[in-house]
């Protein structure tokens, strides 16, 4: 083969090679998501961690609600567990670049969970409190509910102090099995599993009324608009991430990550998604002002 030739052919390899080149180049942008944004850096965290054991395991498993719309829900439409607390939970694992498993964890089961092992983190409406950081720790507040009342549209309760002499129903375990017996002493008081349970006794006339956070209570009328939440606000829940007891390493993570879901601007569309769209303006709020510490003064031990 003459040098001319030789060129021309090495001229055509060259230019064979860049457009291969380019076209792997265009795959790979399209696995990155869908037009999506590519997912940001990784951070790889030593084997020892658990942040490194999940990353080795490639999954994190959390603790939801499965039957409290907005926060957690089992939809039985689509199969998937979605509401904020799924949010953010997916949002933890993306940080970690694992798989988010949800696993259904109930008001009075979840904090057992987490100590025997079988979840590793919890976002199921929790309340920080000072009892429940003797057993497990929390993260920084990421949202914080009040406490309300939910009536069938045609009751007389109006107030905390109406409750007396009627039933409510709360969840095994909630704050508002102490508070309640505080503020309306003569309640009969009907605790259940599942948020779901209270949901179907007040429709049905078991229960007079349901009282635990308007989160969870708005969810109840938007399945249902006969029923009446009466805006009591009568207590401020702060939602904390229950961690393990002890692992300042990993709660030190779960907070970074609230803060940058908070940030990022994931938590208002989070909020406005789940919540904000159901509930009028002047009612809408923004992320947690208050801290750690100053929650759990909110709930001291008695
Ligand atoms: N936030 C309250 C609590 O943690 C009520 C909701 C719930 O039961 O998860 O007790």
């Amino acid at each position: 083969m003459d040098r001319g030739r030789r060129w021309h052919l090495l001229a055509i390899a060259m230019l064979v090679l860049a457009a291969l080149t380019l076209v792997a180049c265009g795959d790979d942008d399209e696995d990155e998501g869908d037009g999506e944004e590519p997912a940001a850096e990784v951070e790889q965290f030593p084997a020892s961690t658990t942040m490194g054991e999940l990353q080795e395991a490639g999954e994190i498993t959390i603790g939801v609600k499965y039957d409290v719309p907005p926060f957690g829900l089992n939809n039985p439409d689509t199969g998937e567990v979605e509401g904020f607390d799924v949010d953010l939970g997916n949002y933890i694992a993306e940080r970690l670049g694992v798989e988010a498993t949800f696993r259904e964890a109930t008001t009075d089961n979840r904090i057992p969970l987490l100590v025997d092992g079988t979840i590793d983190l919890i976002l199921s409406t929790m309340t920080i409190t000072e009892e429940r950081d003797l057993e497990i720790d929390f993260s920084e507040p990421y949202y914080v509910a009040n406490g309300d009342v939910l009536v069938p549209g045609d009751s007389d309760i109006q107030s905390l102090d109406d409750l007396n002499g009627n039933t409510v129903c709360t969840a095994l375990g909630s704050t508002y099995q102490d508070t309640i017996k505080k503020e309306a002493p003569d309640a009969e008081l009907r605790l259940v599993d599942l948020y779901s349970e209270c949901f179907d006794q007040v429709q049905t006339g078991q229960v007079d009324a349901v009282s635990t956070d308007n989160v969870i209570l708005t969810g109840m009328v938007i399945q249902d608009d006969t029923l009446e939440l009466l805006g009591l606000d009568y207590t401020t829940e702060p939602y904390g991430a229950g961690i393990p007891e002890g692992d300042t390493e990993f709660k030190q993570f779960v907070d970074d990550s609230i803060t940058e879901f908070i940030d990022s601007g994931a938590w208002q569309e989070t909020y406005d998604e789940w919540v904000g769209q159901y509930i009028p303006e002047d009612q809408q709020q923004g992320p947690p002002d208050i801290t750690l510490k100053e929650a759990l003064k909110l709930f001291p031990l008695e």
